[in-house]
């Protein structure tokens, strides 16, 4: 975490032909798309990027992000607290032509004249998101004495109009009557 805000934008070729390195902070509450899917975010993301030409001429943006973000934990539905961090080597192209051109090692970042910083360290992070967020084994709420014995009825209740509609879908052969 910094005391600077990260820039909300940047000519990343102009930006990689400098040389420029860049850090600061980006509020959760800038990245939307991240925002929705964790619990809580108070803490900013802190990012680093490194703008650099390669030996081909290509336009490299090492980019670093660390965040600590509350996600609900899937298995007893509680907070558990997550760190993010990752870590790409992203390859700035015009169009999706040049993504099969790139050496492995490299993402590509399809990018006009200015990037969008913030959308750039909110798709590294929702990327790094774990599919099934969950404690550590043994880290878990009790969930019986948390949500006590109707948490199973409620999810059986749920459950019941899929099954009801699912049987709706198959019932009827009505195809079956040309001929
Ligand atoms: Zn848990």
């Amino acid at each position: 975490m910094s005391n600077t805000a990260l820039p909300r934008e940047a000519e990343l070729r102009t930006w990689a032909s400098r040389g420029i390195e860049v850090e600061g902070d980006v509020l959760v509450t800038r990245m939307p798309r991240l925002q929705a899917v964790v619990a809580s975010g108070e803490k900013p993301a802190y990012a680093t990027l490194r703008c650099w030409k390669d030996e081909q001429h290509r336009y490299i943006v090492d980019v670093k992000v660390q965040v600590t973000v509350a996600l609900e934990c899937q298995r007893c539905l509680s907070q558990c607290e997550l760190e993010l961090a990752t870590q790409s080597s992203l390859c700035v192209v015009w169009n999706e032509d040049s993504i099969k051109e790139l050496p492995s090692g490299y993402d590509p970042l399809i990018a006009g004249d200015v990037s969008d910083l913030h959308a750039l360290v909110e798709e590294e992070l929702l990327l790094a998101l774990p599919a099934v967020p969950m404690h550590d084994v043994g880290d878990c709420e009790d969930v019986s004495r948390a949500f006590g014995d109707s948490t199973m009825e409620v999810v059986e209740e749920k459950e019941s109009p899929f099954a009801a509609l699912g049987a709706l879908l198959k019932t009827p052969d009505a195809e079956d009557d040309k001929g």
